[in-house]
């Protein structure tokens, strides 16, 4: 039985980051593909504009909370998160993981050549995972079939999609059918981390919920998409104070 709280529709995994890990291992233990995904406040606040969007979180199998806001608004409602689950985080600690050694990954998205340098700054600090294919993110819709075949002629278990949100989650729901791996993570930003072009918020903004005070500093232009964040904290409360119907 999973454990989740709902987040103004969206049913968000109530687990620690451990727990995450495990859940994810044995996803890997199943023969069908499952869909993890790691939502931010910005991304739950496009979901309440975009219900097909909406759907495919609710439709997750691990639904984590990647950002401080998501787990605010959970205690604005009462029920709160264990803690903040970062995909970046996670798939970290997958790739540490002893588990590893048997997994077969494929690195899907980023600009040409990042997903490379990502595999190559891993295996430079001894993070001996096995990639066995590699593809950047920018295709048009006449590339989608090849890109697919290359991944399920590659004995795939965990296909790192690294679009940017909501592009990876629609990308994998769409093509969720057709392909033969194990296990799909919407990453976002994490290849371009791996790979040196991007960096992390130091640990003190992570620490106190101020990574995306960081991220603004770092990319001023997002300032117009982050205002999604302040506008879903209010729509959380705004969400609890309602009165309800009897
Ligand atoms: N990206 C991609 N194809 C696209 C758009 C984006 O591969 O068509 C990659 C981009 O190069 C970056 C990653 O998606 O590596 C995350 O992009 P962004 O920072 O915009 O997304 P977020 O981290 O906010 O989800």
């Amino acid at each position: 039985m999973r454990n989740t709280v709902n987040i103004l529709g969206i049913p968000v995994d109530n687990v620690s980051m451990a727990e995450a890990l495990n859940i994810v291992k044995g996803f890997l233990n199943e023969d069908r593909v499952h869909t993890v995904y790691t939502p931010n406040s910005e991304i739950m606040m496009a979901a309440q504009r975009d219900p097909e969007l909406k759907e495919i979180l609710c439709q997750a199998d691990l639904l984590v909370p990647d950002g401080a806001g998501v787990v605010l608004a959970s205690k604005i409602n009462g029920c709160p998160l264990k803690e903040r689950v970062a995909g970046f985080d996670l798939t970290n600690m997958l790739f540490s993981d002893d588990t590893s050694k048997n997994i077969n990954y494929f690195f899907f998205g980023g600009k040409p050549g990042v997903a490379e340098e990502a595999y190559k700054n891993l295996l430079d600090r001894r993070i001996n995972i096995n990639v066995v294919g590699i593809r950047n993110g920018y295709f048009t819709k006449d590339e989608e079939d090849e890109i697919i075949r290359q991944i399920n002629n590659s004995n795939t278990d965990v296909l790192l999609v690294a679009l940017g949100a909501p592009k990876q989650e629609k990308w994998i729901h769409e093509n969720k059918k057709k392909l033969k791996v194990k296990l799909c993570i919407g990453v976002g930003g994490t290849l371009d981390v791996l790979s040196g072009r991007a960096k992390r918020a130091p640990v003190f903004f992570q620490k106190h919920g101020l990574e995306w005070l960081y991220r603004l500093y770092k990319e001023p232009w997002r300032f117009v998409r982050m205002m999604d964040l302040p506008r879903f904290i209010l729509r959380v409360i705004a969400n609890r104070i309602k009165p309800k119907r009897a």
